[in-house]
């Protein structure tokens, strides 16, 4: 059995890594070739934290696995630790032995970049210049930096509940050479990009605030309760998510299908859009809006190619089962 423990983590996975091997797998369950199982995510009644499992099987890839862990909102206050804690654990497909342990930290912070990364190749207009940015907390800084590879933005603005927290945002893109703008929520009517990493459990981004030809990707929401954009919004704009079970059930349509605003058929796999079997954006007007939910194969996929770098690199920790 291989450990790849947290530190190493950053040595290892690129963003150019994490984005191939997200829209791959994306692919791949459009496809049926992977599938991923139910999500258990439960309170557990402890430090507010939410608790989970998300796993799958990828049949092309042969990765077997899921992905344990949460979030516990009060761990940078009290503890000094981020958030998000996680680990993922394969198995070989073949005989179900333990094949490897993996720090899934940065695996998820990369990996949730990815996708919404995936969705603004996929579905954003080409000629993109402004993004929108709601939210500052841990993820924020990795969806900006991975979003600002996608097209050649020229300005970032952003919105955040404590608007001081911002200034992390500013750095990033300060960094890339792209002028930042603090708004409130009318001025993202600018934006021709808006990626949404709060965890809100309601509605923030009203539909009013979103201009023709924008592209939304909401990637906060992955849990029954939790919201972020106005339910009005998904009726008015063509939907696409990583899965749609997690959709309808976790993700930001659980409001506008409960709602009855937009039906499950409705909602398009990014995955068909990458295999092209099903149209993306079709006009240059239109509002397209990623429901990026998480899905266990995301982290099945990254972790199991940091594993192969591990081994090739002398970084893997092996262990005698
Ligand atoms: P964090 O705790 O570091 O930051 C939370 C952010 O949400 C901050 O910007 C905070 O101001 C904002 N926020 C919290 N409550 C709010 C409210 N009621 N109204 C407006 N803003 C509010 O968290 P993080 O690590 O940056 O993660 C952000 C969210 O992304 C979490 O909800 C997490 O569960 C989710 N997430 C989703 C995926 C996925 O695959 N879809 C993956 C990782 C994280």
């Amino acid at each position: 059995m291989l450990i790849v423990p947290e530190r190493d983590i950053a040595k290892l996975l690129t963003r150019k890594a994490a984005f191939e091997a997200v829209e791959k797998v994306f692919a791949s369950m459009a496809k049926g070739a992977a599938r991923n199982f139910p999500v258990v995510r439960e309170a557990i009644g402890h430090e507010d934290a939410l608790f989970g499992f998300k796993g799958g099987f990828d049949r092309a890839g042969m990765t077997l696995g899921l992905k344990a862990g949460g979030y516990w909102p009060h761990n940078m206050a009290a503890h000094g630790v981020i958030n998000h804690q996680s680990t993922v654990v394969l198995f070989d497909p073949d005989t179900g032995r333990l094949r490897a342990m993996v720090g899934g930290n940065l695996l998820t912070a990369l990996r949730t970049a990815a996708a919404s990364a995936v969705s603004i190749k996929h579905l954003a207009r080409p000629d993109a210049a402004v993004l929108g940015m709601i939210g500052a907390g841990h993820q924020a800084a990795f969806q900006l930096r991975a979003a600002l590879e996608q097209r050649d933005l020229v300005k970032v603005i952003g919105w955040n509940r404590n608007p001081e927290k911002l200034a992390g945002l500013e750095a990033v893109a300060a960094e890339a050479g792209v002028a930042f703008e603090t708004v409130d929520l009318d001025g993202m009517g600018e934006a021709d990009v808006i990626i949404t990493i709060t965890s809100s459990f309601a509605p923030i981004l009203e539909h009013g605030h979103v201009s023709p030809g924008t592209h939304v990707a909401c990637m906060g929401t992955d849990t029954r309760g939790k919201q972020e954009v106005d339910p009005g919004l998904l009726a008015r704009a063509s939907v696409f998510t990583d899965q749609v079970a997690q959709s309808v059930s976790i993700g930001e349509a659980q409001h506008a299908v409960g709602q009855g605003l937009i039906s499950e058929a409705e909602i398009g796999e990014l995955g068909a859009v990458i295999n092209k079997t099903l149209p993306g954006r079709t006009t240059d007007d239109q509002i397209t809006l990623f429901d990026g939910t998480g899905v266990g194969l995301q982290d099945l996929a990254v972790a199991a190619s940091v594993v192969e770098m591990a081994v090739d690199q002398g970084l893997a920790i092996e262990v005698a089962l």
